[in-house]
């Protein structure tokens, strides 16, 4: 069953709201999943034991510390920032929300290099806050970079996700550096992937320097914690406050807190599962670039995924799923994107999976 709003209830919304429809990710039961971009490798089984005794000895029955300064005092020592640098929140996706909530709305336009991730543009419909949409090359998923410094002036708001989902490509940390000088209002680097990325790609050293950068990371993606719901942001302290001020005081989950921490203590542990994804992708990359002869074509990636097009994108997702139960994202009704897919990297096995899959539907043989 869907869910769908009711004319009754419609009339009685928020114009900007009532535009919306609920977001009831089709998500079905398939044995093999690589449509949400997750870190599917197994938990190190030391960080697991640590986020099970943590969640273990703390009870439920207070309220969280609302800025859950244990959890930000351990980012940013990471990061090398001070405290009061760091916000928390309940995945990426809510700093996302806070962001435009604080620094959007009506006369303050956000600016998107697109095609980009879906979730901005949903907010700021939501939030009243008008979207100026920079196209990326429409072959190479490129940006035009002075075009976007141009365009950075009448922007509030930028939003430049490195690596990009779902293209996967960087913008380099330069480029960003170029945004915030350009910019009067507060550039966002979206860095939900950049664990996967070769090593000098985050902008989070432009920090120092400068202070209308904010830079967003999770722990959703190379930290296998999607379901634990944790997302973080590195800005000035004068732009964390603001986003402090909008935030509801307990998003963020006592359980969620100490699991994070112990996660954030263990953070080496996972480099092995990061490593084996980037070893993957190379492997999965170059096996799908073979198939180019019956019309795919694979972009590069510095990210856990891999955006590929080809003949009748839509039915050869259906096919995935129906017949060989692996779900991918299907993006071919996006702007750009047309007959365009997003494969997540997953497992030897599940990637060996699709790539066959996929030759069997290119070859037009059945299952
Ligand atoms: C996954 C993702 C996020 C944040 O995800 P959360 O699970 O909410 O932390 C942010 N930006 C991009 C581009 C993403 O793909």
């Amino acid at each position: 069953m869907t869910l769908s709003i009711s004319k009754r209830v419609r009339c009685l919304m928020r114009p900007a709201a009532a535009a919306l429809e609920p977001y009831d990710a089709a998500f079905s039961q398939a044995h093999i999943n690589l449509s949400a971009n997750e870190n599917d490798y197994p938990m190190p089984a030391a960080a697991r034991e640590a986020i099970d005794a943590a969640i273990a000895r703390t009870p439920t029955n207070r309220y969280p510390i609302a800025m859950a300064d244990e959890l930000r005092e351990a980012i940013a020592a990471w990061h090398g920032v001070e405290k009061d640098q760091v916000i928390v929140g309940n995945g990426g996706d809510e700093l996302l929300f806070n962001l435009i909530l604080a620094f959007g709305g009506t006369d303050r336009p956000l600016l998107v290099l697109a095609p980009t991730f879906s979730v901005y543009e949903l907010y700021a419909k939501l939030l009243e806050t008008p979207v100026i949409r920079l196209w990326r090359d429409p072959d190479t998923f490129g940006v035009d970079e002075d075009r976007a410094v141009e365009a950075a002036g009448r922007a509030n708001l930028i939003i430049v996700t490195t690596p990009n989902n779902p293209t996967g490509n960087l913008s380099s940390p330069e480029f960003v550096a170029r945004l915030c000088d350009a910019c009067p209002g507060i550039v966002l680097a979206d860095e939900a992937y950049i664990e996967f990325a070769e090593k000098g790609s985050s902008s989070e050293g432009l920090l120092v320097a400068h202070d209308n950068l904010s830079v967003l990371r999770t722990l959703s993606k190379a930290y296998q914690f999607a379901g634990g719901r944790l997302g973080y942001a590195l800005a000035s302290a004068d732009v964390i406050a603001a986003l402090a001020a909008v935030r509801q005081p307990y998003s963020v989950s006592v359980l969620a807190q100490v699991a994070a921490l112990a996660v954030i203590e263990r953070r080496f542990e996972f480099q092995h599962s990061i490593d084996r994804i980037r070893q993957e992708r190379q492997r999965t990359l170059l096996a799908l670039a073979s198939l180019s002869d019956m019309g795919l074509r694979v972009w590069p990636s510095s990210a856990n995924f891999l955006l590929v097009r080809l003949p009748h994108a839509a039915e050869a997702r259906v096919r995935l799923r129906d017949e060989f139960s692996i779900l991918v994202r299907d993006l071919s009704d996006t702007p750009g994107l047309t007959d365009c897919l997003r494969i997540t990297v997953g497992r030897p096995d599940e990637n060996d999976a699709v790539i066959g899959a996929i030759t069997t539907i290119l070859r037009g043989e059945s299952q």
